[in-house]
């Protein structure tokens, strides 16, 4: 793989950029690896990243159903932040965001993360309560957030109204290292850093059942034929109980869609993310300007990858209070994706009943967030058995009543 610099874009100007080569192979299947993982979403193509970069394992193929990066990855409003309030959460988003930190260096590819700070407003008393109690465990857990006062969060965000009549502005839980980053360049960054060390990325190749023998996960079928695997990761988001149903056993995780949508572009007017979460609605701006705008999740289950008008009307009806100046803006588009939502909003990262098989699914409305972290974790159990980072997220919390309950920070936040 050539690497990207100055002296390569300055190479290439002069040459017409003719030079490039594809930032990825396309390589047939072979008839088996040593690790398969299902699903080349952010997550999917992390963890065969770490693989490679952590521990060798390099024979590995990622196999799509659509096209990489095609699924939630590519559908989400790019919130990085690591405010949760349980150890366990608060040590793998953490992971996460600082590995982001310097992920744009470590791939070699520009993701464009962007650390601009962001804040949780608190509306009621009850989220004020709730956003101190979170302030002070991540003071415990190393992870560096505050509470500001309402003069604080009109100063970072000019354009808010902090005196609404039904929510007004009581203050915010504030991190100033959250951010964002662009969502196709994380999966595309990846991938071809994966594609660099050997590895297969086999689009448009749909897993429709999971073969065994004795117990053992022995491969799977796609609709290009079998294929062997020795490890197979399931890491398909809003469709893990379907393939977790292939290979035999059920998942504690409901699918819904998740919505958001885009204004047309303005000037610069809000250089922070903001969530108001009361409300159910949260906004940034993307470097084009359009302001990035999500809602809340459908209430019923359903796959449908799609927005829906009555989501724009709730959304918009939610922020305009606080942000009087969106009833002025046309919106652009909207879209959706299938999240696959946990009982306790935290996220699976585990073994399975079927030997050699795994799983790493449940994160929701918030899993862009956690990509880097939890390839890091899925790859350190698929190659040792266990990770640390992963140990809390196992299946079996679920048998014993061991919730990790993030429903202040993730049962609507994203
Ligand atoms: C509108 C919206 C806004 C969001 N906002 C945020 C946010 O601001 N911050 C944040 O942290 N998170 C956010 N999220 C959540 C985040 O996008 C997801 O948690 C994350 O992208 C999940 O990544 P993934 O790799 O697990 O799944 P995906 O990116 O969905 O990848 C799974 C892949 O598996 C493939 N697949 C499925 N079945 C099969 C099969 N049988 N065979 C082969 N391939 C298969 C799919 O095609 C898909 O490409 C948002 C999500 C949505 C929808």
């Amino acid at each position: 793989m050539k690497r990207y610099s100055v002296f390569a874009i300055a190479r290439e100007a002069l040459r017409y950029h003719q030079g490039w080569e594809r930032a990825w192979a396309s390589p047939e299947p072979k008839s088996s690896y040593d690790v398969v993982i299902v699903g080349a979403g952010g997550h999917g193509l992390a963890t065969a990243y770490y693989l490679g970069k952590n521990f060798g394992i390099t024979n590995v193929a990622v196999i799509e159903k659509g096209w990489l990066g095609g699924g939630n990855t590519g559908r989400n409003t790019t919130i990085i932040r690591s405010n949760y309030l349980q150890d366990p959460s608060a040590a793998i988003y953490e992971k996460a965001r600082s590995l982001y930190e310097t992920l744009s260096q470590d791939l070699n590819y520009n993701v464009m993360f962007s650390p601009r700070g962001l804040l949780m407003l608190a509306q009621t008393h009850h989220e004020v309560r709730g956003y101190l109690r979170t302030v002070h465990a991540n003071t415990l857990q190393g992870v560096s957030t505050e509470w500001i006062e309402p003069a604080k969060v009109k100063e970072l965000v000019p354009i808010i109204n902090i005196d609404g009549p039904r929510y007004p502005v009581l203050g915010a839980l504030y991190q100033a290292r959250g951010g964002t980053a662009r969502h196709d360049a994380v999966a595309w960054g990846y991938a071809r850093a994966c594609s660099a060390m050997g590895m297969h990325i086999i689009q448009k190749c749909e897993v429709t059942g999971v073969r065994s023998e004795g117990g053992n996960v022995t491969g799977v079928e796609t609709t290009r034929g079998f294929i062997g695997a020795k490890k197979l990761g399931i890491v398909v988001a809003g469709h893990s109980g379907q393939v977790a149903d292939m290979a035999g056993f059920r998942l504690p995780v409901e699918a819904v869609a998740l919505q958001a949508l885009v204004s047309e572009p303005i000037k610069p007017c809000m250089d922070v993310v903001v969530m108001a979460n009361t409300v159910h609605g949260y906004m940034s701006q993307s470097d084009k300007g359009e302001m990035v705008i999500g809602g809340g999740t459908d209430g019923f289950n359903n796959f449908t990858q799609r927005g829906s008008f009555q989501h724009i009307e709730e959304t918009l009806r939610a922020l305009i209070e606080t942000f009087p100046m969106i009833s002025r803006l046309k919106m652009l588009r909207q879209w959706g994706g299938i999240v696959d939502m946990t009982g306790d909003r935290s996220p699976i990262i585990s073994k399975t009943p079927l030997g050699n098989c795994f799983i790493n699914c449940g994160w929701g409305t918030g899993g862009f967030k956690a990509i880097p972290g939890s390839g890091w974790a899925m790859a350190e159990l698929m190659a040792k058995g266990q990770s640390p980072l992963a140990a809390d997220f196992g299946l079996e919390r679920f048998r014993e009543g061991r919730f990790i309950d993030e429903s202040v920070a993730a049962g609507v936040a994203h």
